[in-house]
């Protein structure tokens, strides 16, 4: 069997969305198991709709997204001339004929059709001139483009996603491939291009099939191999509309800065449209690659559910080693002004350990930021409504109580805290919860967190003492 080769094709007329870095995933899985290659191709002929400036974030958001390609990137705007070739090719063999309709003919023969409820099509006015009419326009050096001769009949293809598909050659008009200005359309350039390029499978989104019968008839008419085409289900935004750029989607970068790991965003983007079929979310890459097929694939188009990314990318962060997510949140840290980069270089295990403490309850990489603030510096805010609850004698009566009682513990580990809080529970009379409550309340400012004692315990004696201390003189002033 000859050797897999597929490819994706970013446009850079906007950043790396959603919808094409699904295509780019499954391509890669696809090459990655079958022991194949995958390739990068920017179409970049469209000079109005291309930005050079985006070239370089689509492919740093591929990589983000861990993938990985075999050859360096094509740039269709340094193939114009091969693309010459092909279609001189096609004009000699006598599958293409020169058009000389301009613009202006084309558009009126356009609203007739439509005035007359006829689907508009080109109507081969230049096909059927005569020869000496053809031999004057090109002597007279008259402008024309390029067409390629539809035949008649039908075409077929077996498409990997969905199975045989069929259309009538008359749905298909006698495609420019060549515009008056000598540049080669998108369709002849993407068969050159892949042509040239060995892409052996063709996967793509399906609002790329009508452009694959196109393409069909030029592989024939140049007498060359076409490759297998799979069409993938669109991704839909949950009002149902197509994910695309000109409605906003997101840039793929803006996930991760957004707190997304990208791990979870491959194993989700992966979901939109394929699953293993036993009802799993959580499959991992390496995985991935040994199970992925295209069969697999489902025709119905999925919805992107961005709540479903979250419960994914939960438990991607459980799942995290805790020094990779250091150094994901230690910049994110410093930027919310928790502490310095120095302070957090030099009290490095200190701060995985806060890692390994909040990675349970994070959503988001950067809730980190928002739960941790109190680990950095004591200056944080009261939880005012917590505040207001406690705010009376007896609780602070109780934490002077617990004060006392944690500063004769030697061992300032979990259990002996737990043991102490407990004890002193039990000699005030009261219940746990009225003891753990406004302790956590007093080392760090809020009412949810992670483990009180494993807090505690982190944060050390003398700074649990401080801030016992701090809460009960705000109660009592
Ligand atoms: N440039 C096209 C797109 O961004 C890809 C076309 C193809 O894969 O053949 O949709």
């Amino acid at each position: 069997m000859p050797e897999i080769r597929v490819r994706i094709a970013p446009s850079p007329s906007g950043y790396l969305h959603v919808g094409t870095a699904r295509t780019a995933i499954f391509n890669w899985l696809f090459a990655r198991h079958h022991g194949g290659k995958f390739l990068v191709r920017i179409e970049d002929t469209d000079t109005a709709r291309s930005d050079a400036d985006l070239i370089g974030p689509i492919l740093d958001a591929l990589k983000w997204l861990g993938l990985d390609w075999d050859e360096e990137p094509i740039y269709q705007s340094q193939r114009l001339d091969r693309y010459k070739v092909y279609v001189n090719k096609l004009l000699e063999s006598g599958y293409a004929y020169r058009c000389y309709c301009t613009p202006d003919e084309l558009e009126a023969e356009r609203q007739k059709a439509m005035a007359e409820k006829r689907p508009p099509k080109y109507d081969r006015k230049c096909l059927n001139r005569s020869e000496a009419e053809a031999k004057a326009l090109l002597e007279k050096n008259t402008p024309f483009a390029i067409r390629l001769q539809i035949p008649d009949g039908e075409t077929s293809y077996d498409d990997l996603v969905l199975g045989k598909i069929t259309r009538q050659n008359t749905e298909i008009e006698d495609l420019v491939i060549s515009r008056a200005d000598g540049r080669a359309v998108y369709n002849m350039a993407v068969v050159v291009d892949d042509f040239e390029m060995g892409i052996t499978h063709v996967i793509r989104g399906n609002d790329h099939i009508s452009n694959t019968f196109k393409q069909i008839h030029i592989y024939r008419g140049l007498g060359i191999k076409q490759p297998r085409f799979g069409h993938l289900p669109l991704i839909l935004r949950p009002d149902r509309k197509k994910v695309s750029k000109r409605l906003g989607d997101k840039d793929v970068a803006e996930y991760g800065k957004e707190g997304i790991l990208p791990e979870a965003l491959f194993n989700f983007l992966c979901l939109l449209g394929w699953s293993p079929k036993d009802n799993r979310e959580l499959v991992r890459k390496e995985e991935l690659v040994q199970i992925f097929a295209l069969e697999n694939v489902n025709a119905a188009n999925p919805i992107f559910n961005e709540e479903k990314l979250l419960a994914l990318n939960k438990e991607y962060i459980k799942l995290y080693p805790d020094y990779k997510l250091a150094e994901i949140v230690a910049p994110l840290i410093v930027q919310a002004g928790h502490t310095t980069k120095y302070w957090l270089e030099t009290r490095w295990d200190y701060f995985l350990k806060i890692i390994g403490l909040l990675k349970e309850r994070c959503r988001r990489t950067t809730d980190f930021v928002s739960l941790s603030e109190y680990f950095f510096h004591a200056e944080y805010r009261y939880d005012q409504e917590a505040l207001e609850k406690h705010r009376n004698e007896k609780t602070a009566r109780a934490l002077r109580r617990l004060k006392d009682r944690l500063e004769g513990v030697m061992n300032f580990r979990k259990e002996s805290l737990e043991e102490a809080l407990n004890e002193v529970a039990l000699e005030l009379g009261v219940k746990k919860g009225d003891l753990i409550h406004p302790t956590r309340l007093a080392v760090s400012g809020m009412t949810v967190g992670p483990g009180l004692y494993d807090m505690l315990e982190l944060l050390g004696k003398s700074e649990i003492l401080a801030r016992l201390q701090r809460l009960i003189d705000t109660i009592e002033k």
